[in-house]
């Protein structure tokens, strides 16, 4: 039935080699022609929808957002500008804790409740490992199922870009997106272990640490640093016997933070225990950032603050973008290498030779 092939460099060989049948085509082909090329959307289209509170369409417009491609950068921009008039309507929520203090569970919590009362939640996330290997500490595991499947919710991992600025700048045109798209508490959630928690907080109107009660400072890694950032702190995991340890820590916690400098906002940083397991104290959490944001409406640092998050971005894009351009210049290329050789030899101190590029710099833009 099948044809034999007997090997021609060996015809005496008692080797017969049938030939097999061929491999059948791997797509229906009756498939693929009624598979249409997915639409390319507009500026228009891609505004329309989110405003709509269309989630697939912001869900397309975000990934336009995170992409690199040229093309799908400047057609953002377009959409984020036109976005930005009805953006700013949220209450933006940093969530900050180590890996397993009970973030996810949290925001589920919280969220969900949220979502009952009527509010519409987004969750976005900084994560610090996207920067350098790709993978992700926050976005590994199966996640938030629950409220992932809610309509009210909008739940998307950490963007990853080349550098954690890259990401905290995503994260900020994603915000936008959101807001515009209808969503009144935007939670950012990020892992308190590095830089990615001063990018959440300086991003976000209200800025909540969780902890545990049964380790030390050292062992959960927190620095002094972050605790100065909270406007609140909440012991997670204080349930049954774990209750009366968690009210300890909380006052050891409230004592501390007596010894911190007074808050710019002069808003005094609360501390209580919860337990996202249990739902317990996940209202207290909600009911504080309610607190928080009267107050600083009234006072004006709400406003105050987000205008001077606002400055601050205007200033890093400029200081990026004029670095960016005076290391790409190929006059400062290549005297940048002499220089530093000049510099280890002692030849020269590398403050003259800063100045010295830096003229040379826009001396070179003259001439272009
Ligand atoms: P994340 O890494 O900070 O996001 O932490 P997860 O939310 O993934 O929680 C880590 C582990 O702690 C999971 O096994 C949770 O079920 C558990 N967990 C979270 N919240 C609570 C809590 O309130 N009580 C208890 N007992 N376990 C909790």
């Amino acid at each position: 039935m099948y044809d034999q092939i007997i090997d021609k460099n060996n015809p005496d060989s008692a080797l017969k080699v049938t030939k097999g049948v061929e491999n059948p085509i791997s797509i229906n082909q009756n498939y693929l022609k009624n598979v249409r090329k997915r639409q390319e959307l507009t500026v228009d289209d891609y505004v329309k929808g989110i405003l709509e509170g269309n989630r697939t369409i912001l869900a397309r417009a975000i990934t336009l957002v995170e992409s690199n491609l040229y093309k799908h950068q400047a057609l953002a921009q377009q959409v984020i500008e036109r976005c930005l008039p009805h953006s700013g309507g949220s209450v933006r929520l940093g969530i900050t804790g180590v890996p397993g203090v009970g973030k996810s569970t949290t925001i589920e919590s919280l969220g969900k409740m949220l979502t009952n009362q009527g509010h519409k939640v987004a969750v976005l996330a900084i994560d610090p490992s996207s920067e350098r290997s790709g993978g992700s500490i926050l976005g590994d595991k199966t996640r938030m199922e629950l409220l992932a499947s809610d309509p009210n919710a909008f739940i998307r991992p950490s963007p990853s870009a080349g550098s954690l600025g890259g990401v905290a700048r995503k994260t900020r045109e994603i915000i936008i997106l959101c807001e515009a798209a209808g969503f009144d508490v935007v939670i950012i959630e990020t892992v308190g272990v590095g830089q990615s928690e001063v990018l959440a907080h300086s991003m976000v109107d209200f800025f909540l640490l969780l902890q545990l009660a049964n380790a030390g400072d050292e062992l959960q890694g927190i620095k002094r640093g972050i605790m100065e950032m909270a406007d609140a702190i909440a012991i997670n995991k204080c349930e049954g016997k774990e209750k009366e340890r968690g009210e300890l820590a909380a006052s050891n916690y409230r004592n501390a933070l007596h010894l911190f400098p007074p808050t710019e906002s002069g808003w005094k940083p609360k501390v209580f225990t919860c337990s996202a397991y249990e739902n317990n104290g996940i209202d207290t959490i909600w009911k504080t950032v309610m607190e928080y944001v009267d107050m600083t409406k009234k006072t004006g640092y709400f406003y105050q603050n987000r205008n001077t998050q606002n400055l601050r971005i205007l200033s890093e894009s400029i200081n990026q973008a004029l670095r960016d351009n005076f290391y790409q210049s190929e006059i400062i290329k290549e005297k940048l290498e002499l220089a530093k050789d000049d510099i280890l030899d002692n030849k020269i101190s590398a403050y003259i030779i800063a100045q010295r590029l830096i003229d040379e710099y826009f001396e070179s833009l003259k001439t272009k």
